[in-house]
């Protein structure tokens, strides 16, 4: 569904994608892991064309994404941090993204429901904890029924009720068949949800193997143990 080839990007002189290539197919939680700093948020920024790579190209289905911003429709992304104007209510905010996208007819309002969302609909959002600016961003990401969901650290600061229920609803999106692309630090999430795994260090991917394969080929249950293990392996090359 996604494909990039040889994406590098430099903010300045600071390399911060040093050419990366990857493939991702639908029906599949894949995880984008690595140090604060060493690009991910760069990296999903670029498949959504807010970035744009200096080298390189991005596929979605198939076609190079320079020529053609239509894909965006089929994707529902949730930033690290949202940014939404200030005085705008809750309602307002859900109101003018359905407006925006009148080609869709059927809406999963899923999260809002579960989120009580409705209930604030008249609260503006610079009033808003960062909760509940979070649960707006996810409800917000699922409610065209995209078949692609970007989620930058989507369980940063959910309470862990908030958080279990975005875990569920990543999961049943992967078995309706959607690719999931999740940014994320805890480890004990990653392997919750994630088939894949790639890490990020230093602007190259450091590997790229499912939970699968870094659990046979170290022999470890958890996965920060298998991660640390890999990273000695490989330092110790
Ligand atoms: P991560 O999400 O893995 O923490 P980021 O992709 O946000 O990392 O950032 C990678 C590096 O690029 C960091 O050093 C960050 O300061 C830098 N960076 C990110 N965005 C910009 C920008 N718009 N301008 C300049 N530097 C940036
Ligand atoms: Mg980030």
């Amino acid at each position: 569904m996604i494909r990039t080839e040889k994406i590098e990007k430099k903010f300045g002189k600071l390399p911060v994608l040093k050419g990366i290539d990857t493939s991702f197919k639908g029906g599949q939680v894949v995880s984008v892991i690595g140090p604060n700093g060493s690009g991910k948020t760069t990296f999903i920024k670029c498949i959504l064309g807010m970035v744009v790579p200096d080298k390189g190209k991005i596929f979605f289905d198939k076609k190079d994404i320079r020529n053609d911003f239509s894909y965006r429709q089929y994707i529902g992304y949730m930033p690290q941090i949202g940014h939404y104007p200030e005085n705008m209510k809750i309602g307002q905010l859900f109101a003018m993204m359905k407006d925006l996208r009148q080609q869709s007819s059927s809406f999963d309002e899923e999260l809002i429901d579960i989120y009580s969302l409705k209930s604030m609909y008249a609260k503006a959002m610079r009033t808003l904890s960062g909760g509940t600016t979070q649960r707006v961003s996810a409800a917000l990401a699922f409610l065209f029924n995209p078949k692609v969901l970007i989620l930058d650290e989507p369980t940063a600061g959910l309470d862990p009720l908030a958080a279990e229920i975005i875990k569920e609803k990543i999961l049943k999106a992967k078995q309706d068949g959607k690719l999931v692309i999740i940014t994320s630090h805890i480890m004990s999430e990653v392997e919750e949800m994630a088939d894949s795994i790639m890490y990020l260090f230093e602007g190259n991917i450091y590997f790229n193997k499912t939970l699968v394969e870094i659990k046979n080929e170290t022999g470890e249950e958890k996965l920060n143990k298998a991660i640390a293990k890999i990273m000695k392996q490989q330092t110790h090359v």
